[in-house]
Order: structure tokens, then C-alpha cells, then sequence
């Protein structure tokens, strides 16, 4: 399913996190004003219902510039509301660190349907990339949250791997270690620089080296009945004229007030000002309660369609019609333009379309 298909209201619940992972570019550091820590609840709520009222859609999801876990109250207050207004409809989505207790994992086993837990494959790599606050491994906890959720019947339960250079090699193993942990959903993505800071080295790799591993441990997936995805892949099944919801735009609701159309944009221009300020499109007046939405930032980010990026960007580009310009936010972070594109994802893109089947067969999930 082409990947706009995957339409819904994204909740930034927390800027607080509890690991450190080395290759973390949200913006957790930057001195945030107390209330905008955490995300409103009378912002989330009208969230919700202007979104009821636009889109068929009722999927959210909990997301977030730090971990959503940190605020549960305020997850179960949301999705409690959301319940209310979609009746047996709501799908509910969590992108969480999986480092939480065994209370938490109960109540996401009976409250949500899609869930993707960061881990970065064997312990001796996920301690190195995704230590806590305090320096100390997380392993022995993800594993165990991970193991519980695969063997919930009601729940499709993934992994989401960060990968940097010395794993680069390794995807293969990674299939094999997610396959003997019982979890069936993989999805891979070489670590992004933060647009402020790219001088470390985890942000070095090579994108055929990525491309060619990715093809050899997806072939090794598909035999174990295991789904091994990464964004460059995810319209490889079906035409479309966006590359992502942040495109026709679907909301996410940031900790301070504002409405962006991209996982990548997590703050207003107080706290990130610069080209990703492209992707917010709507900001809540609490004295109001309602949230004042852009029509330009909104036609801004529609024109990423493949009609527009035909006649500049992608204009040679066989495979047009099953990548759509790419992932968004990357775009933007890297360009600072809304039309413009990522040299290394069009080489894995090309490399993977060549050697893979294009519009045979649905995904059977889509990307996180
Ligand atoms: S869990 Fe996410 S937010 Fe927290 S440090 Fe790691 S990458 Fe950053
Ligand atoms: S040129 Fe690159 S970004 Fe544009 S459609 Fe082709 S692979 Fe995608
Ligand atoms: S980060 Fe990329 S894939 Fe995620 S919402 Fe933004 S554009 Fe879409």
C-alpha cells in the first residue's frame, strides 16, 4: 500500500527521554519552557475532532521529540478521548524506546494495534547505540517488552533499527535475531544528521553498502515469513503521487502549540527555527480552543506531488511514480527545499528498484 495511504493524527506526547542513544537528533537538549515539555490535552483533544471531521481516517498514533511512555497518564487520557469519538473504528499506533515496565507493557498490549519498538538488533550493539541517560545497557528490558508484545495475537508488533556504519554489514544477523525473539516486523533506516550538527561519524555510510545489505537480509526475511522494510521501499507497491501522509499533510501535534505535517519537525520556530519551519501548518490559540490552520504551508507541502517534481527534480527518473520524491522531512532537513531530493536515498532507490518487484504485491505492513 502506497505509504499516503497510511493516514492519521500523530500525538508528540513528550520532550523528555530516558536513553541517550548516539545518533539521537531531536532536540531534547535545547532549554524548553516547562509547558512546552509535554504536549496540551485541550490541544489534543481538538486535535482529534478537527481531525475526525476532515479524514475518514481514525488511526492515531503516539510519537514524540523524546519518549511517549514518559507521559502515560496523558497517553491513556488521549486515547481514552479517542475511543469515545471512533467507537470500535480507532486504530492506535506507538513508536516507542520499549524501556518501560511490565505495567506500561500491559496496558499497550490491550490498548494498541500497531507498535514499533526502537531496538537496534543483539544486545551487544543495542547497548553501544541505545544506553540510558546514566550510561547503562537497555537490552535486557527491550528484549523482554519485545517478547512479551510478539506474542500478542491482537497486536502487529515491530522492531525499528537505526542503522550506522559498523552495523552496516550486519543486516542479515539482525533478521535472524529479530526472527528468534518471535517479532515478524522489521523496519531498517540508516541513521539521519541533525541539520545542526552532522560531524559525527555514525552519519558516514555508504548508501550501495546499505542498499546491497538491505536487498540480501530482506531475501533472508522473506524465507523466515519476517517483513524487512525501509522507507525507500515503501511505494515499491502501489503508484502514488505523494511519498507520505506529510505530503496531502495529516497532523502532528507538537509540545508547543503547533500543527506539523512531519515526523521530522517536532517544534515551532521558537525552539527550531530554520527550513523545517516549511512543514508546520497549524497552530492551537488555547483561549480559543481551536488551532488556526496555514493554507499556504499547506499548498506548500501538497506540491511535493509527482506532476511537480516531473518538471524539476526527478525529471529523468524511471521510478518516479513508486518513490515520489522520497521521505519529506529528510528532504527538507538536507535541502531546506520542499521540492528538492537526497542523492544517496535516489541510489539506494534505483538500486533496490532494479532487483525488486515494483506493483506485483501489497506490503504486508506499512512503514513505521
Ligand atoms: S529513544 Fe529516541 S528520543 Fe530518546 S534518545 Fe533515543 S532516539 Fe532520542
Ligand atoms: S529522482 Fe530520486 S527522489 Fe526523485 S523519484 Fe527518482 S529516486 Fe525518487
Ligand atoms: S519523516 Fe518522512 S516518512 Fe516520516 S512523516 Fe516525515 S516525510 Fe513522512
Amino acid at each position: 500500500m502506497a505509504h499516503v495511504r497510511k493516514q492519521m493524527i500523530s500525538f508528540f506526547l513528550s520532550t523528555r527521554c530516558n536513553l541517550r542513544c548516539i545518533y539521537c537528533y531531536t532536540h531534547k537538549n535545547q532549554n524548553l519552557k516547562k509547558e512546552h515539555q509535554s504536549l496540551d490535552f485541550n490541544f489534543s483533544k481538538r486535535g482529534i475532532d478537527d481531525f475526525f471531521r476532515d479524514n475518514a481516517s481514525r488511526h492515531i498514533r503516539f510519537y514524540g521529540i523524546g519518549e511517549p511512555t514518559l507521559e502515560f497518564e496523558l497517553m491513556k487520557k488521549i486515547k481514552n478521548y479517542a475511543y469515545k469519538k471512533a467507537d470500535n473504528l480507532l486504530t492506535v499506533e506507538l513508536q516507542t524506546n520499549g524501556f518501560f515496565s511490565e505495567k506500561v507493557a500491559k496496558w499497550i498490549a490491550k490498548n494498541v494495534n500497531i507498535l514499533w519498538v526502537s531496538c537496534d538488533g543483539p544486545a551487544e550493539v543495542h547497548d553501544i547505540q541505545r544506553p540510558t541517560a546514566t550510561k547503562k545497557p537497555t537490552s535486557e528490558i527491550v528484549e523482554r517488552n519485545l517478547k512479551y508484545f510478539s506474542k500478542q495475537k491482537s497486536m502487529q508488533a515491530g522492531a525499528r533499527v537505526t542503522l550506522t556504519p559498523p552495523i552496516m554489514k550486519r543486516q542479515s544477523e539482525i533478521v535472524g535475531y529479530f526472527h528468534s525473539i518471535g517479532i515478524k516486523y522489521i523496519n531498517v533506516l540508516p541513521a539521519f544528521a541533525p541539520i545542526d550538527d552532522n560531524s559525527s561519524t555514525v552519519f558516514e555510510w555508504d548508501p550501495i553498502e546499505f542498499a546491497k545489505n538491505f536487498l540480501i537480509a530482506h531475501k533472508k526475511a522473506k524465507k523466515l515469513g519476517v517483513w524487512y522494510n525501509t522507507m525507500c521501499i515503501v511505494n515499491f507497491d502501489e503508484k502514488t503521487r505523494h511519498a507520505c501522509r506529510a505530503c496531502t499533510p495529516n497532523p502532528h501535534l507538537t509540545t508547543d502549540g503547533y500543527v506539523s505535517c512531519c515526523d521530522f519537525t517536532q517544534l515551532g520556530s521558537e525552539y527550531s527555527p530554520g527550513p523545517l519551519q516549511q512543514l508546520i501548518y497549524g497552530k492551537y490559540i488555547p483561549e480559543k480552543d481551536i488551532i488556526v490552520y496555514d493554507e499556504k504551508a499547506v499548498a506548500n507541502v501538497r506540491s511535493r506531488c509527482v506532476e511537480n517534481l516531473k518538471k524539476k527534480t526527478c525529471s529523468d527518473c524511471k521510478y518516479i511514480y513508486n518513490c515520489a520524491g522520497g521521505c519529506l522531512g529528510q528532504v527538507v532537513n538536507e535541502t531546506g527545499d520542499i521540492l528538492g531530493k537526497c542523492e544517496k536515498n535516489c541510489e539506494i532507490v534505483r538500486y533496490l528498484a532494479e532487483r525488486m518487484e515494483l506493483n506485483k504485491k501489497l506490503h504486508p505492513a506499512f512503514h513505521s
